[in-house]
């Protein structure tokens, strides 16, 4: 059985997420949201209230669906899963709202990937824990109102600024993730190497660290990766030398940039002779989706700084030419 309660799968990219964390003792890294979560919890638990819905956002990989299967757990409550893009009208919403019992957890990922239909139907779930259903049509219709127990909405989304205003007003809690730093990657490396039964020195757990683009879900499947690299080459045992190879093998650079991110730089460099160039020109030369750009190569290219986002499009900056191992433009006279 693969499933986390109510039929929820809690497969992750690299099949059974044995490694997510299940307490909140175990999550590593975002300090401040962790304490913040946790008065929350402990004021629900002190007044034996359910916890007010909660809106988690940031790049894929930081955490969001660790947090929001966590606090269920740590609450003893169940916890129902569900996608934006899975439920498109209400009546695919509604089994979940009526199943949800007093103080239970209703995850929704991707929730910026609601209808609109979806999204009314869920405000006065979310307000007043009621619906309202339409029964019947033309002169025969009308509307029953059916009551909810109260129970607690936790969305995910990749990017906040897509929500529309209602919907994120409806979250009393809002917390943003951001990327962890090389010494909490570090951290969760050198445990999950733990939990894997694999030996790694700290150096190497650091190599992999610093390739992960500041995101777990990077550093896990590197990990996973790097253990049948050193199984299969090696005697098993991961040692810098190893990671290194494993993670070049891989095609990841050592600041963790992927061929899809080189890619996007040789494209802005080549095609748009480094910008600016809009989000939808540069999918379109590339074949990837304009979403899938924004949510999931942009985000490390522009924290470090290898891109700018100005207000006529995207633009390479020097940074990147030279990590690239390019000749940087010559200076136009200026
Ligand atoms: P998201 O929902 O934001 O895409 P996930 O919660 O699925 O991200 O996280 C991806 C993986 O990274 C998880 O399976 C988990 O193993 C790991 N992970 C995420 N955040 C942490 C953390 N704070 N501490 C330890 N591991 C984490």
């Amino acid at each position: 059985d693969n499933s986390g309660g109510l039929g929820t799968p809690l497969f992750d990219e690299d099949g059974l997420d044995d490694l997510r964390p299940q307490r909140l003792a175990d999550v590593v890294g975002q300090q401040a949201v962790v304490e913040r979560l946790q008065i929350m919890l402990n004021a629900a638990r002190k007044r034996d209230e359910p916890l007010s819905h909660l809106l988690l956002d940031g790049p894929p990989g930081l955490g969001k669906t660790t947090f929001a299967t966590v606090l269920p757990r740590e609450l003893g409550t169940e916890c129902q899963i569900t996608s934006g893009p899975s439920l498109s009208a209400p009546k695919d919403l509604l089994p979940y709202l009526t199943n949800a019992s007093h103080g239970s957890v209703l995850f929704i990922d991707e929730i910026h990937r609601m209808p609109p239909s979806v999204e009314e139907f869920i405000y006065p779930a979310m307000e007043d824990f009621r619906v309202d259903i339409t029964l019947g049509e033309g002169l025969n219709a009308r509307t029953i109102n059916m009551k909810l127990k109260r129970f607690t909405l936790i969305g995910a989304t990749t990017r906040s600024g897509m929500l529309t205003a209602p919907l994120r007003d409806r979250f009393i809690n809002r917390e943003h993730l951001e990327f962890y730093t090389v010494e909490e990657l570090t951290e969760i490396v050198t445990r999950n190497a733990k939990k894997l039964n694999v030996e790694i020195t700290h150096d190497a757990a650091i190599e992999i660290a610093r390739r992960s683009r500041g995101t777990p879900r990077n550093s896990n499947s590197f990990l996973r990766w790097t253990r049948d690299f050193a199984d299969s080459e090696a005697d098993g045992r991961i040692s810098t030398e190893v990671a290194v190879e494993a993670l070049k093998k891989r095609e990841i650079d050592v600041t963790g940039l992927d061929r899809q991110d080189r890619r996007y730089l040789e494209t802005l460099i080549r095609v748009f002779d480094g910008g600016p160039a809009g989000v939808a020109a540069l999918g379109h030369s590339m074949n990837i989706p304009p979403d899938t750009l924004e949510d999931e190569i942009e985000p490390f290219l522009l924290r470090s700084g290898f891109i700018k986002r100005t207000p006529r499009g995207r633009m390479i900056s020097l940074s990147a030419f030279q990590h690239l191992g390019l000749a940087t433009p010559a200076d136009d006279g200026t």
